[in-house]
């Protein structure tokens, strides 16, 4: 199938590994002129040159609104224009109720919120006026069902995904379209940091009996960029080989 966005230009942020580097892989792999960040220059360095197709490696943090803001316009700079932003960041550290202080959720809205918000306010406007554009953001199952022990992560994007869904209805008659993926369980660096040791489908609650692909969770994310997907914005797609169990 040909997404139609064979030379459109995307920035991919948090994509040295794990699910933002598989978007940016993917959209290379159909033609997409790809920006991506991380904070290691070397590490970014690495992931552009494996996935080729001239990806430009961009060196930035985007746990602050200034910082995010700063990798959108680093891009812009680099590929002359953006079509297509992934938003995505390291997740916040793990905890509950009663082991998170109050300053640490500052911490947190900044790096899953408020940078999400920060990436749009740069990429989107101009979106606007070219009357075409594609935001995809990286958020997680949490938002439909809160996960045990990542209270920070359950608040913040539950506030990006009420930011998104806001901004999709704003724009969509520019022929913007707003989307977030929300991911179960993937085979990420970030999993097996956090969950440790080899990463058992049945424990972890996955109807599907595997854990999620990283390289089937990019090319999801690059349909919701492509031509066809014209018609898809403000949804919140859950990709977690069914784990959620609501029906909404
Ligand atoms: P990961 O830790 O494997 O990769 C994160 C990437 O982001 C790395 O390239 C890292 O260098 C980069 N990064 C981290 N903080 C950054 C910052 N401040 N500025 C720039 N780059 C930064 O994570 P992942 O598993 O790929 O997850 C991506 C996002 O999806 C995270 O927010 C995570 O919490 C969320 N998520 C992941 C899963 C999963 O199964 N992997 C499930 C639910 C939610």
């Amino acid at each position: 199938m040909d997404l139609g966005i064979s030379g459109r230009r995307a920035a991919v942020a948090a994509a040295s590994r794990g699910l933002g580097y598989a978007a940016a892989a993917a959209l290379a792999g159909e033609g997409v002129h790809v920006a991506l960040c991380s904070r290691d220059p070397d590490a970014i360095a690495a992931a552009a040159t494996s996935i080729g197709h001239d990806a430009v490696p961009l060196t930035a943090d985007v746990s602050t609104a200034n910082g995010a803001r700063g990798f959108v316009d680093a891009a812009r700079d680099a590929l002359g224009g953006i079509d297509i932003l992934v938003t995505n960041a390291g997740g916040p550290p793990p905890g509950d109720f009663s082991s998170t202080r109050v300053d640490q959720y500052l911490a947190a809205l900044e790096l899953n919120c408020l940078s999400v918000i920060a990436m749009c306010d740069g990429a989107v406007p101009a979106m606007r006026e070219q009357q075409w554009g594609r935001v995809v953001a990286i958020t997680s199952i949490a938002v439909r069902q809160p996960i045990p022990q990542l209270i920070l992560s359950n608040t913040a994007r539950a506030g990006a995904t009420g930011f998104l869904k806001t901004l999709a209805r704003e724009v969509a008659g520019d022929g913007v379209t707003v989307n977030s993926l929300q991911p179960g369980i993937h085979d990420t660096p970030r999993i097996r940091e956090l969950y440790g040791g080899e990463l058992d489908a049945r424990d972890a609650g996955i109807p599907a009996g595997v854990i999620g692909r990283p390289e089937d969770f990019g090319r999801v994310a690059a349909f919701l960029c492509s031509e066809s997907a014209s018609f898809v914005t403000g949804t919140a797609i859950p990709v977690d080989g069914g784990a959620y169990t609501g029906i909404l």
